[in-house]
């Protein structure tokens, strides 16, 4: 075994976000960081690398006022989210983009809602399957690996970190597998930031349901929970470890990869009603995508699910999602399935006919009578439910799809690891996904997988930092400033016309009807009136619809 010590004094197991984020930061506070990572190649497999790239805090913009943030996360999750970990975000994850915008990350809004407002930039395409490469966060998480080089820091591929040195009570290492070596690295502090356990059936089957083979993998396979394991053995406690992020998927994502991740089957099986082989309801559709997710990753491996709706839940909510089912999941060759009768469909998918009509017949009536809650399976109405009434009727095959576990190891606001007595175990830091505490309630809310990865990277960078006499310890109010001067300041003549267009718009209509006046008038008479008023007009709407034009294109596609 080969002893590498007192090179670092930061050790940080896993190079996604948190990873990277934890590494950079460190780095600029004057601490030596290594990273070790398992994964090989400029674009090793991670979550972050592969995810969408949106920073949002439950879909809320992270720039809001921090009190409302506080709130919203505490409602969202039914109060669950633990208090301490609800403010260190509310207060860090604005400070993180601005951070990341330091560091050359590039944000563009998705699209006009407020939570799609911080889209890494480049976005992935609006396509179904898998598109990472070269977009947003695999550009940036190169980029962050880099500056985690050029300032010092080291970036140790190929190195699987198995477990933790621990001396009275406090973390003085890790133990490594690097290149068929046993390897220990020492350092004062350690962060794991090694991404979830979502990828490792023992622990699923442990904390989340029996059936690991129950739920598809929609994520990078890297989560397979050393961080937990290794955090536990130290004396960690666990929190919110039932439940994980997650989407309704078409069933042949099994067989076919060009239809994970998305397009996403939510916004259809919410707005219908899921059936099992028997033909008969089986869960609440009515609460949320992640929640059904969840749900169904509960009934044994194999059992079928269908997602039962109509052409107008197909042209309404099956169009609405980011990505959306309706057009993109049959282009990637998905299965919809579509029949003139609801008995024709129960034969398409080999479920009674007279099974599916009683289901079908029983929810439309519930509908009409305002009593889903009080079906054998209550129907919440969080998501608002759509009568099956008109043919054709359709029906996608599904399954529950896992992105991230929400649960996982108990830290404080400053990303300190917790012990089963709530004290701080010195020495060992984490973030990210292998953390727990922040996301869940009934109805198993995500707040946002990113921002949570590096806000608290940030924090655990700063912390350690602070501990090893770096820098003063952080002060979360004092250090949110408004992001950086990106996007519109770049561009000043666009600037310009979106700020005074619409003034300028009326100023010139006025111009125009004026000149008209006065050049038809000895021709026209009353008549130049008229002809002022519509030329007027005329050049008014052609200027404010020319402003509103550049107005959709830079608020789409001009970084924030
Ligand atoms: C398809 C998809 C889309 C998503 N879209 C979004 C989105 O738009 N917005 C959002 O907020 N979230 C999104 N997410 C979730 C988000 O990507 C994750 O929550 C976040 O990236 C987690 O970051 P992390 O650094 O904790 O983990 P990861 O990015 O998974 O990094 C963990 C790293 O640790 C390494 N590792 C694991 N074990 C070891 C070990 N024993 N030794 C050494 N290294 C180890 C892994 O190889 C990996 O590189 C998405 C996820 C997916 C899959």
């Amino acid at each position: 075994m080969n002893n590498h010590t007192n090179n670092h004094d930061l050790i940080i197991v896993g190079g996604g976000l948190a990873g990277l984020t934890a590494g950079v930061r460190a780095a600029e506070l004057g601490l030596r960081p290594i990273v070790l990572e398992q994964g090989d190649g400029v674009d090793y497999p991670c979550n972050s690398r592969q995810s969408g790239g949106i920073l949002h805090i439950g879909f809320h913009d992270p720039f809001r006022p921090a009190q409302e943030l506080v709130d919203l996360m505490t409602r969202l999750t039914d109060g669950e989210a633990r208090p301490e970990l609800v403010g260190a975000l509310a207060n860090n994850g604005a400070r993180l983009i601005s951070w990341l915008q330091q560091k050359g990350a590039r944000f563009m809004r998705f699209n006009q809602q407020e939570g799609y407002r911080w889209c890494m930039a480049p976005p992935r395409a609006l396509r179904a399957g898998s598109d990472w490469k070269d977009r947003g966060p695999d550009q940036f998480l190169r980029s962050l690996a880099q500056q985690l080089v050029d300032l010092g820091g080291t970036l140790q591929l190929r190195t699987r970190v198995t477990g933790l040195h621990v001396e009275n009570g406090a973390c003085i290492g890790v133990k490594a597998e690097s290149e068929g070596q046993d390897i220990s690295w020492f350092a004062s502090h350690c962060l794991l930031a090694d991404g979830g356990f979502q990828s490792n059936q023992a622990l699923f089957e442990e904390h989340i349901g029996p059936n690991f083979d129950a739920a598809f993998q929609r994520g990078a396979r890297t989560g397979l929970g050393a961080g937990m394991k290794m955090a536990v053995a130290a004396g960690a406690a666990l929190v919110g470890t039932n439940r994980f992020y997650g989407h309704v998927l078409c069933r042949d994502a099994l067989h076919n990869d060009q239809v994970w991740p998305y397009p996403e089957v939510d916004a259809i099986a919410t707005s219908g009603l899921v059936i099992d082989g028997t033909g008969l309801r089986i869960v609440d559709e009515g609460r949320t995508g992640v929640y059904l997710a969840n749900a169904l990753a509960g009934f044994p491996a194999g059992t079928s699910f269908h997602a039962i709706f109509d052409q107008a839940i197909w042209d309404g909510p099956g169009t609405s999602a980011r990505i959306p089912a309706n057009p993109l999941l049959e282009r990637a060759g998905g299965t919809v399935l579509r029949a003139g009768t609801l008995e024709a469909l129960a034969e398409m998918i080999g479920a009674p006919a007279a099974a599916l009509r009683e289901t079908v017949d029983g929810y439309n009536a519930a509908i009409e009578s305002g009593s889903l809650d009080r079906l054998a399976v209550p129907r919440s109405q969080k998501i608002t439910p759509h009568k099956i009434a008109q043919g054709p009727f359709m029906a996608i095959p599904i399954l529950p799809g896992i992105t991230y576990t929400m649960g996982g190891i108990a830290i404080d606001a400053q990303a300190q690891v917790l012990d089963t007595t709530g004290k701080p175990i010195p020495g060992l830091l984490a973030a990210g996904a292998t953390t727990g505490g922040l996301e869940g309630g009934r109805d198993a809310v995500y707040i946002g997988g990113l921002i949570k990865a590096g806000a608290f990277a940030l924090v655990a960078a700063e912390r350690a930092a602070s501990l090893q006499n770096k820098t003063p310890a952080p002060t979360p109010s004092a250090a949110i400033p408004a992001p950086a001067k990106q996007g519109l300041a770049r561009f000043p003549i666009l600037n310009a016309t979106l700020r005074y267009g619409k003034p300028v718009a009326a100023a010139l209509g006025l111009l125009i009807a004026v000149l008209t006046i006065l050049i038809a008038w000895p021709s026209l008479g009353l008549l130049a009136i008229v002809a002022a008023a519509a030329f007027g007009a005329v050049a008014t709407i052609a200027v404010l619809a020319f402003v509103e034009l550049i107005q959709m294109i830079t608020e789409l596609l001009i970084s924030n």
